[in-house]
């Protein structure tokens, strides 16, 4: 199996380094130019299991607001961001909401929480 060079810019601080790995198939041999010992790990988990932090909205009934911003508890699997996001759009949550309420338990059985990013109030009709 031939060994490949490749850069991965490792954003785990400001800095962000230009990280040189040199991996065979999945096994990294080495990680040359990070600053710290951190970029070392942030380069085995991007190229092997690399995760974001999602962030969007689901709808929400009676609340002030049409849609309620969410997150992940975690940084999710990349790949399944996707199926992630569509399975958000079918999701519709009763108010009152308060801050990091768990909105989806276990997203795609991977153990990641969605959590409201914010409080909402419900809106009291007239009558
Ligand atoms: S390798 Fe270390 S210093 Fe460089 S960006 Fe990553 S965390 Fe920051």
């Amino acid at each position: 199996m031939p060994t490949q060079m490749e850069k991965v810019i490792c954003v785990t601080c400001p800095k962000g380094c230009t990280l040189e790995v040199t991996r065979e198939a999945e096994t990294i041999l080495k990680v040359e130019k990070a600053g710290c010992n951190r970029g070392t790990r942030y380069a085995q988990q991007e190229l092997t299991d690399p995760r974001r932090m999602v962030a969007t909205s689901v709808r929400i009934r009676g609340g002030l607001h049409p849609l309620l911003p969410v997150h992940t508890s975690a940084p999710f699997p990349k790949p399944r961001i996707r199926e992630l996001l569509e399975a958000l759009r079918r999701v519709e949550v009763q108010a009152p909401v308060e801050l990091n309420q768990v909105i989806l338990p276990d997203a795609l059985g991977t153990g990641i929480d969605i959590r409201a990013s914010r409080s909402m109030a419900p809106v009291h009709s007239a009558d």
